[in-house]
């Protein structure tokens, strides 16, 4: 495809920092999940947050029909004609491009001429969702800029389909979701199948949570996600033979799942599994955290990794080394991995009292193992995407 997109190595003049008087300006946070993990897609509970690391997008109109991006941390801009919107050669550019094209589609002709500038403090390809905080906010300047009639729910699903069309990763709603909907202090308990969500208290008081990056980035993520995706949708397919009446493969009771054992191929049937108890499990979890049980919620987040690592195949060694090392301490109640896989972060509740302690412990045994650096990452619980100017 002929890119029609026009790329600057350097900031261009107009953006010049400096003398960029924005009309709009845009927060968008990143976002955890607790667990319930690649079950968004199969049509899942996930329980989700999003934090205060986030992304600032700063927003003007240049009375044209040229869109001009500049991404301050990759320190490269680009150009595109509104009636020229189509995906690009680089990876990033489809972000925008696609909440454009899908903004469009909703409203035709309601996006004119603009200029934005992205500055991010939210660390990408780590399983925070920086993807999504790009859409989402995206979404939100234009619509905010030029008075669009768009729901929350319409960012949502426009910046998933952006996604999906433009960047060619098939994922689910939660990040989108938990990007809009984010609550400070609040966990959100969402069912993927209808968007029906409940906010629950994320209060973990006297245990803390933990990120560590791996700062291993996750370069399969994207074409590993999509395999699950159809494997997923295979298995279903089979059970759907003989049971039509389940639509998502959560909704197969784990005891019909189990018949399916030499029916499907091991792999199929690993993934089809996982997805099912996963999903049980995140709302054990929910409870669980309602009720202030926090041996049995970190016991399930422990379950949940080894899940993702011996049935969905999505771990790595430099996660599976982070998770079992964390076994060894009592004052680590539950580690996983978090995100797509392949790398990022693992998420970990942890005695509050202990956390100086488990940090220095990881980061040094993880450094000899790997030689390299862990990142812990400080995270609290904050508002969805918003309009700060
Ligand atoms: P995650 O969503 O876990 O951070 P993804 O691989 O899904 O990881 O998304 C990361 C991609 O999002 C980056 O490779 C880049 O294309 C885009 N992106 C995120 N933040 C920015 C930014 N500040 N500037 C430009 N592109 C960004
Ligand atoms: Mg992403």
């Amino acid at each position: 495809m002929k890119n029609t997109t026009q790329s600057h190595n350097r900031q261009i003049n107009f953006l010049g920092t400096e003398e960029f008087k924005s009309e709009v300006v845009i927060e968008a946070p990143g976002r955890i999940n607790l667990i319930g993990e690649h079950i968004d897609y199969n049509g899942g509970h996930v329980l989700p947050a999003a934090i205060d690391k986030k992304i600032k997008l700063s927003f003007r109109k240049n009375n044209s029909s040229i869109c001009t991006i500049y991404s301050k941390n990759y320190d490269t801009s680009f150009s595109f004609r509104l009636d020229e919107v189509k995906p690009s050669d680089e990876e990033w550019q489809n972000y925008i491009l696609g909440v454009v094209h899908f903004i469009e589609e909703l409203k035709p002709n309601s996006v004119k001429g603009f200029e934005c500038i992205i500055e991010s403090m939210l660390p990408m390809g780590s399983g925070l969702s920086s993807s999504a905080a790009l859409e989402c906010g995206m979404a939100t300047g234009i619509k905010e800029l030029f008075d669009i009639n768009l729901s929350k729910e319409q960012i949502i699903t426009l910046s998933r389909d952006a996604e999906h069309n433009y960047v060619g990763t098939k994922c689910g709603i939660m990040d989108q979701f938990a990007v809009v909907r984010g609550a400070k202090n609040h966990l959100i308990l969402l069912n993927c199948q209808n968007l029906n969500y409940e906010l629950v208290k994320s209060d973990f008081d006297p245990y803390q949570l933990v990120l560590l990056n791996s700062n291993v980035s996750h370069n399969l993520a994207s074409s590993e996600y999509n395999t699950r995706r159809q494997e997923c949708e295979d298995a279903l397919k089979v059970v759907n033979q003989k049971y039509p009446q389940y639509e998502y493969l959560v909704d197969v009771p784990e005891d019909i799942m189990v018949g399916f054992k030499e029916e499907l191929p091991e792999k199929t049937y690993n993934r089809a599994i996982y997805v099912v108890q996963e999903n049980k499990r995140t709302l054990m979890a929910a409870n669980a955290l309602e009720d202030e049980l926090f041996d049995l919620f970190g016991s399930l987040l422990y379950k949940s990794h080894e899940g993702l690592t011996t049935l969905y195949e999505v771990s790595c060694n430099e996660l599976d080394f982070m998770v079992d090392y964390s076994k060894n301490y009592d004052y680590v109640l539950g580690s996983r991995m978090m995100g797509g896989g392949f790398g990022g972060c693992t998420i970990n509740l942890v005695d509050q009292d202990h956390v100086a302690e488990y940090i220095a412990g990881i980061s040094k045994a993880y450094k000899e193992k790997f030689n390299t650096e862990l990142t812990p990452i400080e995270v609290n619980i904050s508002n969805g995407v918003s309009k700060i100017n």
